[in-house]
């Protein structure tokens, strides 16, 4: 997929940036507390997603845009419906790990690839990894 990452400075104006810089303060697979967030945005079938970008080293994540905006955070919406189908919690934001970065070569952190995790739960995993 070829996406066009950029940075939104102004993040008042964009959900997916703002979301990056405040709830992913920093980057779970290199750990750097800077990742300068790049996001793009790309429509699969029923739903959009968020991709977020680490500028230092590559590593792509995703969510839906229902997960971000927390429209989904109840059954009211149909991705919030498809949630609860999925046995997923309404008012958790899934994070898909797309891809780690080129120059990661640590085992567990690309393991990490093509796995989706609740945000809490990868920024847990990521403060483990910083720490080894
Ligand atoms: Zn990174």
């Amino acid at each position: 997929m070829n996406m066009r990452f950029s940075r939104k400075d102004n993040a008042l104006y964009s959900i997916p940036q703002r979301f990056a810089d405040e709830r992913l303060p920093f980057c779970p697979i290199c750990g750097s507390d800077d990742p300068h967030w790049l996001t793009a945005e790309h429509q699969k079938l029923f739903y959009k997603y968020y991709y977020f970008k680490c500028e230092k080293c590559g590593s792509v994540f995703s969510a839906t845009a229902d997960d971000v905006s927390g429209l989904s955070g109840t059954t009211a919406s149909f991705y919030g419906k498809y949630k609860k189908y999925k046995g997923k919690d309404n008012r958790t934001v899934y994070i898909h790990v797309d891809q780690t970065g080129a120059g990661i070569t640590d085992i567990e952190k690309i393991s990490l690839q093509n796995r989706e995790l609740a945000l809490e739960d990868l920024l847990h995993i990521g403060e483990t990894l910083r720490k080894k």
